[in-house]
């Protein structure tokens, strides 16, 4: 039976799912979906070996309204009964905080999950639905190895510097630090970078994720320098839903004068804020670009704008800029979008070719640009993979 290895990356209210060969190298995923709307309206996709789309009777029956707990084990029978029989060898998780310590990927055992379960309060968005998926698995098929990849582990070579914040010593200590996060990404393009770039992939890079979440990424010798989320995934660029980088007295203000509580704050910066906040339209990029109005015209100035200036100062921390990346949702089909942050940028030297630019094409500086400008497609699934397959291996 042909053995296969299972990445997961279960969200609140979605779960996304790769099958890979388990065979050395990287190979395209012989399955890969998604269940979006779970809890509420559950509907699943998926694509097949050759990309393309499934059609509704090759899929598994979802009910609408059941949370991971019966989507999982169903998740899993589907797999294994898929074209003769798949027999699952290993599944990699992706898990948002892996905290100070875990500087790679990790084999899940019962004080690994222990120790992450502490992590919660700092991704209460994330972590806890991480880390339910890998203890469903486990139970489901007991025995099977698993393997969480953290998205803050990317950035654990950064200096001590850049993960600090101005507050009291104390507060590093007891864990408020800048973790970072998106790191699989960036992972990804690192790994990319060489094939593209030759030498200068060891230069100074700058890589924006730009997607629902989006945060930026200076790299050197394509290890993470500086990156613009902190804390939480909050902080740095605007984004869909969420406000990016933000006066810390404005949350202040909202407290003592408009007599917010946490949970309406929250909501405010994590759901109402960003590009929807700002356009009243819709968090969703493509909408906006399709829009006329001044607002949305507006919201989509702003994140480019908020974007280059982030990303300006991030330049600061690996001294200059040789190339800059753009990945993820907008970042890989908005040509409005680079062109926008790119004109913000040119003092560094950016120049667009603007037909390239258009075409999404891989390569997208003018000729006479001094910075290299690139779309790479990001593949967060690819990486777990992988490190699916090296600590797994024997
Ligand atoms: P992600 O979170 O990486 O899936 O990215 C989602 C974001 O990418 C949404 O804001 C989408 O509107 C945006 N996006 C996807 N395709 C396009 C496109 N062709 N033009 C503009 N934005 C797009």
């Amino acid at each position: 039976m042909r053995e296969v290895l299972l990445v997961l990356n279960a969200g609140s209210s979605s779960l996304k799912f790769a099958v890979y060969p388990d065979q050395p190298g990287d190979r395209p995923p012989i399955l890969r979906g998604k269940i979006a709307g779970i809890g509420n309206r559950a509907v699943l996709s998926a694509r097949g070996e050759d990309g393309r789309a499934l059609p509704r009777g090759q899929l598994f029956p979802v009910a609408p309204d059941v949370g991971h707990d019966r989507l999982i084990p169903a998740l899993l029978d589907w797999i294994r009964a898929w074209q003769g029989g798949l027999s699952l060898a290993a599944a990699g998780h992706r898990v948002v905080h892996g905290g100070s310590r875990h500087h790679g990927p990790a084999r899940i055992t019962d004080d690994l999950l222990a120790e992450l379960d502490t992590l919660k309060p700092l991704a209460p968005l994330h972590q806890p639905h991480n880390l339910a998926a890998i203890r469903i698995v486990a139970a489901a098929v007991p025995g099977l190895p698993q393997v969480a990849c953290f998205d803050t582990s990317f950035h654990r070579t950064q200096s001590r510097l850049a993960q600090l914040f101005a507050l009291p010593r104390a507060m590093a200590e007891d864990g408020v630090l800048r973790y970072g996060f998106h790191g699989l990404s960036y992972e990804y393009i690192a790994s990319a970078l060489p094939g593209l770039l030759g030498e200068r992939a060891e230069g100074r890079v700058i890589v924006a994720h730009l997607g629902n979440g989006a945060s930026a990424c200076a790299m050197r010798n394509r290890r993470s320098a500086a990156t613009s989320m902190g804390f939480t995934a909050l902080d740095g660029l605007m984004m869909g839903r969420r406000c990016g980088a933000l006066d810390p007295g404005v949350v202040l203000y909202l407290m003592e004068q408009k007599r917010m509580t946490a949970e309406q704050i929250g909501h405010l910066l994590y759901d109402e804020s960003g590009l929807l906040g700002v356009s009243g339209i819709s968090n969703d990029m493509a909408v906006l670009q399709a829009s006329e109005t001044p607002e949305a015209r507006e919201a989509i100035a702003l994140f480019c704008y908020r974007a280059a200036t982030e990303m300006a100062a991030l330049a600061t921390a690996i001294g200059g800029l040789d190339a800059l990346v753009f990945t993820a949702g907008i970042g890989e089909n908005s040509a409005r979008v680079r062109q926008g942050i790119c004109e913000h940028l040119g003092w560094m030297g950016v120049t667009l070719d603007p037909a390239a630019n258009a075409a999404n094409a891989t390569r997208i500086a003018a000729s006479d640009s001094a910075v290299e400008a690139l779309v790479i497609p990001t593949n967060e699934e690819a990486v777990i993979a992988r490190a699916v397959r090296s600590l797994t291996a024997g």
